[in-house]
């Protein structure tokens, strides 16, 4: 379990993250969701104690990171996958680091059959491509055999089967009950391996949700009739689930937007609303535009 109260780091007079509270909880995979420069990174070198922060507080299973006696073997984190000496091998580089933390040799092993790198682990790490670079971190991060892990934007620029490799490795660590913490700047790729989703925006929290809950609000009918009463009652005889919504609006699910208009006529109720609720990529973009640091003009 990760916990985080209150957060707040600055870099001069830019504010990166602001306030920022939110638990990630174990044996789920908390997809950590919000456009470039959100703070993201910031948020996950704080929790591995690689960045002071000048507000609130960071715990993982309790503890700070910074006190924790035997850092690898709680949290492992993939930051920067790039940050391996390149004239040394795969295999030596995570025995450097195994020998360091007091971890057996036998486990370098069992780490680099898990990422699939053993016929590799004898060649120089410089010459991987950016897949097996990848690879070679999640290696390290595994390395302690850590209950929580942190992967940064894992799967940027690598190829489909790679991408398919990584989605299922942390739904196999949550499976196992451990806390898996993956951030993305991508609903998309959330969608497909996060079962809970923590946004944020310009380092604040936008949204703390489970999975299913967002893309259930994500394909939504919001209606507001002047006799809500009678209106839920058509539109269910017309084969849709109603449930009641913020502010007394009906959230109507089964149902496009054209049925729910006929159904107000059918049962002769005035509308005062009707309002189709986005696709997944959209909600996600309506959450996160007034919080996006930076927007890439049309060409
Ligand atoms: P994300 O990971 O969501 O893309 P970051 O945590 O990397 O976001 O960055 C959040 C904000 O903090 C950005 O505006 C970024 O430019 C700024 N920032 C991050 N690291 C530094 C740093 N070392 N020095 C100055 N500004 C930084």
């Amino acid at each position: 379990m990760i916990e985080i109260t209150d957060l707040t780091k600055r870099y001069g007079n830019k504010t990166a993250v602001d306030g920022l509270s939110f638990n990630v909880h174990p044996g789920r995979v908390t997809g950590f969701l919000g456009p470039n420069g959100a703070g993201k990174s910031t948020t996950m070198r704080a929790i591995l104690g690689l960045d002071r922060p000048h507000g609130g507080s960071v715990t993982v299973n309790g503890r700070a990171y910074v006190g924790l006696p035997r850092p690898m073997r709680e949290v492992g984190a993939l930051l920067d996958a790039r940050a391996v000496h390149p004239r040394r091998t795969a295999r030596n580089h995570l025995l450097c680091i195994a020998q360091t933390n007091g971890i057996p040799a036998k486990r370098v092993d069992e780490v680099l059959q898990v990422v699939g790198l053993e016929s590799v682990a004898r060649k120089r790490a410089g010459g991987f491509s950016l897949g097996m670079g990848q690879r070679l971190g999640i290696a390290v991060a595994l390395l302690g055999d850590p209950k929580v892990l942190l992967f940064d934007e894992p799967v940027n620029g690598l190829d489909p089967e790679g991408i398919k490799w990584i989605r299922e490795l942390m739904r196999g660590l949550a499976a196992e009950g451990r806390t898996v913490l993956v951030s993305s700047h991508l609903m998309s790729e959330m969608a497909q391996t996060a079962d809970h989703l923590v946004v944020i925006g310009k380092g604040k929290l936008i949204a703390d949700i489970g999975i299913s809950e967002f893309v259930r609000q994500g394909s939504n009918v919001l209606v507001r009739a002047d006799d809500q009463e009678r209106l839920a009652a058509e539109l269910t005889e017309a084969g849709g689930t109603v449930l009641p919504g913020a502010d007394g609006a009906l959230i109507v699910t089964g149902l496009e937007a054209r049925q729910v208009g006929k159904a107000a006529l059918d049962a002769e109720v005035v509308l005062t609303e009707l309002t189709p609720q986005r696709s997944l990529e959209q909600a996600y973009m309506d959450l996160t535009r007034d919080s996006v640091e930076f927007q890439a003009s049309a060409a």
